[in-house]
């Protein structure tokens, strides 16, 4: 069994209201925008998100902020839904439009990871298991999912604010403590709620949120059959440098399947 994440046990907070906060910055590229719209859509297409789950993705202008969607289903987002958030995970120009209650997870995580570009958030069903059985760990079973690593971490929210809570990522401390529980790695799981991928850009991360899942199908399925073998910590390193680069030929795939293409 590998360890549970802890949370940071400062500073209390409740979820307000979203009101705008600050102005907003430079136009974020165009280009940025489309692949998030896409992003949302393939997440959906490729059964990561259903109506609930997002995407963010940094300012590429401002990377103190970023941008996600309005509160509303994946598969719908248009351009028009895209919305830009300062690093508290307020928003900026959301004028009045509800946003996600669990908009904490991205803008923690921007704030702690520099690195990270890009957050995907799901509720993904092969994936859930992973956190409510302690003593099996979620680790890389396929080359395809060798970025999860030999033991991803699992979020305990008791640990951050004890048993009365509703499991959701509601503020700034709870996500900050997601944010500690993932440290340095890839995916994060939540028990009893679903997990969370970064990646260097919003292909990446998309790329990761598809193959957490399918490498949770594989593994579920051999545990099936007798005692697992994993990727070892050699493998997980050098089969995730070999595996970036193959990113945008999933991508393109996926787009056209998204748009209906093929
Ligand atoms: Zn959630």
């Amino acid at each position: 069994m590998c360890t549970s994440g802890h949370g940071s046990a400062d500073g209390a907070s409740v979820a307000a209201p979203a009101v705008d906060r600050g102005a907003p910055g430079p136009a974020a590229d165009a280009a940025l925008i489309a692949d998030l719209v896409i992003a949302n859509r393939i997440l959906f297409r490729e059964g990561v998100v259903d109506a609930f789950g997002h995407v963010s993705v940094r300012h590429d202008k401002r990377p103190d902020r970023f941008l996600m969607a309005r509160n509303m289903a994946p598969a719908l987002v248009t351009e028009q839904d895209i919305v830009e958030f300062g690093d508290d995970g307020e928003p900026v120009n959301a004028a009045g439009r509800p946003v996600y209650l669990e908009r904490f997870i991205h803008s923690e995580i921007f704030r702690a990871r520099p690195d990270v570009m890009a957050v995907v958030h799901s509720h993904s069903m092969a994936v859930l298991p992973f956190g409510l059985v302690r003593s099996v760990p979620f680790r890389a079973v396929t080359h395809m999912g060798s970025f999860i690593g030999t033991c991803a971490p699992v979020f305990e929210i008791r640990d951050v604010v004890g048993d009365d809570n509703d499991l959701l990522i509601t503020n700034r401390k709870l996500g900050r403590a997601l944010a500690e529980c993932l440290g340095q790695g890839t995916v994060c799981l939540m028990r009893g709620h679903g997990s969370t991928a970064v990646g260097n850009s919003v292909k990446q991360a998309v790329f990761r949120a598809v193959y957490t899942e399918q490498n949770a199908r594989v593994l579920s399925e051999a545990s099936r059959l007798g005692p697992v073998e994993g990727l070892s910590e050699a493998e997980t390193r050098t089969a995730t440098r070999v595996i970036d680069g193959q990113v945008n030929r999933a991508w393109d795939m996926w787009r056209m399947r998204a748009e209906g293409k093929v």
